[in-house]
């Protein structure tokens, strides 16, 4: 692994520094999981579109910039050294496009993936349902063929969609077939959630934001371009999405060294609160959060060389969900009564407490570690 960086990424990074520094908004734009949020966060991803900056390494056809995956990994970080809003898109952007490059077919790619790189569609993912969260398998909403019409009758309940009630589509998987074993009767499925038949109810999480929503369908209909990757197939493609939830493509390093670069600063304003300890800490979470970008290098050049990450992901899963609780506990510790006010520290606690739960929860990661990277028994 070479860590110099080319003539030409060393230009692509001051190109997007001063893209950046022009551009993102002086004042931090309300939450993005709610409804004003949304709006103000989705016109802050048109502005970065129409410059081609939401989807830098994807083909220019689809709004793209064809940047390297190093191209992207040196955006992210100046994305968040730079302070920009979250990405609202990110279920569409992160999660499904990768798998729609994978094993969508070309109409589909033409026809989704400039929408989703201009903000026009907006993805949510349905993959929990009251019955199945960890058991993905346990699905039980289904999909019958109606062959008079040419397409499928969606029907059952997804929940904890993030951000659902705001979106304009959902991809999610449904069982096709209820006479296959668990994994094998399963179909993924692209949904537009304004098809009849299809209601969203949204509801608050616990820091009140109204983030998440229900999502049901009543024999809803979708026509046969609707299904990614084959009838059956679900299983397999729904890993491809999971694997960019738990890897980098969800969690690139860029957001860790901020957040670390940043806990050392508040240590440094608050150096009489900072015990020994607390100084340990501090150090622990910066050389964590730069242990994990030289992980993710490795990754890419793993990936770049033909080597996937595979069940790897998990790796990553794990140790930024509990960097993340690391680096703001804390931050907290460090903050003292001061973290009993609502700001940027304690409100990225709440949240990070829920990283070890939703791509799959943690027990699970360990679960995949265990088996497909360390061989031990299935219990
Ligand atoms: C902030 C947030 C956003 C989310 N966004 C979405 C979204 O957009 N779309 C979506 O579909 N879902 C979303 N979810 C839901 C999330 O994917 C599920 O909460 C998660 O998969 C766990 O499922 P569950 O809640 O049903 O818990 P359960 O599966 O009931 O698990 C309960 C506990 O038992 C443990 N457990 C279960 N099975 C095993 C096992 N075999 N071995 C060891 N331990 C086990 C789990 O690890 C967990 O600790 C989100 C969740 C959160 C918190």
């Amino acid at each position: 692994m070479d860590l110099t960086w080319a003539a030409q990424d060393e230009q692509f990074r001051a190109e997007a520094r001063d893209w950046l520094a022009a551009n993102v908004p002086r004042q931090p734009l309300p939450s993005g999981d709610t409804a004003a949020g949304f709006a103000a966060h989705l016109e802050w991803e048109r502005a970065l579109h129409a410059d081609r900056w939401s989807v830098v390494s994807w083909p220019e056809e689809y709004g793209g910039r064809a940047a390297s995956i190093w191209q992207w990994l040196i955006f992210e970080e100046e994305y968040y050294r730079a302070g920009a809003p979250q990405r609202v898109t990110q279920n569409g952007i992160f999660l499904l496009a990768p798998t729609i490059f994978e094993f969508g077919t070309k109409q589909q790619q033409d026809e989704l993936l400039p929408r989703m790189a201009a903000a026009q569609d907006l993805w949510a993912q349905g993959w929990s349902e009251p019955g199945a969260g960890s058991d993905l398998a346990g699905i039980s909403s289904r999909a019958v063929r109606d062959e008079q019409a040419g397409g499928w009758r969606l029907s059952g309940q997804k929940t904890w969609s993030t951000r659902g009630a705001f979106c304009t589509h959902l991809f999610g998987l449904f069982r096709t077939d209820p006479q296959a074993q668990r994994h094998r009767g399963l179909t993924y499925f692209l949904v537009p959630l304004d098809a009849p038949g299809v209601t969203v109810r949204g509801f608050d999480r616990l820091d009140g934001d109204e983030g998440f929503a229900d999502v049901f369908f009543e024999d809803a209909f979708v026509p046969d371009s609707a299904v990614l990757g084959g009838v059956d197939q679900g299983w397999s493609v729904a890993m491809s999405t999971t694997g960019s939830e738990r890897g980098l493509t969800l969690r690139s390093p860029g957001r860790f060294l901020k957040a670390a670069a940043a806990l050392v600063a508040l240590a440094g304003e608050r150096g009489e609160a900072a015990t020994d300890l607390l100084r340990d800490r501090v150090a622990r979470s910066w050389m964590q959060a730069h242990a994990y970008q030289q992980f993710t290098l490795a990754q890419v050049t793993d990936i770049v060389e033909g080597r996937p990450a595979g069940a790897r992901s998990s790796l990553n899963k794990v140790f930024w969900s509990e960097l993340d609780i690391a680096l703001h506990e804390t931050a907290l510790e460090l903050l003292g009564p001061d973290a009993l006010v609502d700001g940027p520290w304690t409100r990225g606690y709440q949240f990070s407490l829920s990283g070890p739960i939703y791509a799959g929860t943690n027990e699970i990661q360990r679960n995949i570690i265990a088996e497909r990277l360390l061989g031990l028994a299935r219990r």
